[in-house]
């Protein structure tokens, strides 16, 4: 018999796995990528994405870090080995994204792609400059207050696909 995967237990995981990871850094750079990953359970409101079935995004800096005598650091030198973290997280069921290029919209709290190097993409959402945060396509036409000033903005984007 099947067993439907609990999106919770995934997320549990999840958090178990960034707590034992954050108890055992060995660099400021490791412990500062930590820091940054943030843990998405509304899945995606960008055109064409699919959520994930664990129902786990994560957004953060996947990249690896020198330190300035040219050693690798970062979530690298995590227990000796970063791969083998990031390999944790998508075997407990999470989708890494990266958060210079992935936002929550501030309404519904899904995720969107601020920026693309895709010929054909278009953004869908609006940026608040003046607030710094992100409203997707969705929420911006049932917002109700100050937004709405700004809606000739918003209808002026092209839809995504
Ligand atoms: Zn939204």
């Amino acid at each position: 018999m099947l067993t439907a995967i609990e999106p919770q237990t995934v997320e549990q995981q999840i958090i178990d796995i960034l707590t034992e990871a954050e108890n055992n850094v060995t660099t400021d750079i490791g412990a500062e990528q930590l820091s940054d990953i943030q843990i998405h359970t509304n899945g995606y409101v960008e055109p064409g994405c699919h959520n994930p079935p664990g129902g786990v995004v994560l957004t953060g800096d996947w990249d690896e870090k020198f330190s300035d005598r040219g050693v690798l650091e970062g979530l690298v030198s995590y227990g000796g080995v970063t791969d083998e973290l990031v390999a944790q997280l998508v075997d407990a069921g999470a989708e890494l994204r990266w958060s210079d290029q992935w936002k929550a919209c501030h309404v519904c709290k899904r995720l969107l792609r601020a920026n693309a190097h895709i010929p054909t993409w278009r953004p869908y959402y609006w940026y608040d400059k003046r607030r710094g945060f992100y409203v997707c396509r969705e929420c911006l036409f049932d917002y109700p207050d100050a937004i709405c000033r700004h809606r000739d903005e918003a209808i002026s984007l092209e839809p995504a696909y």
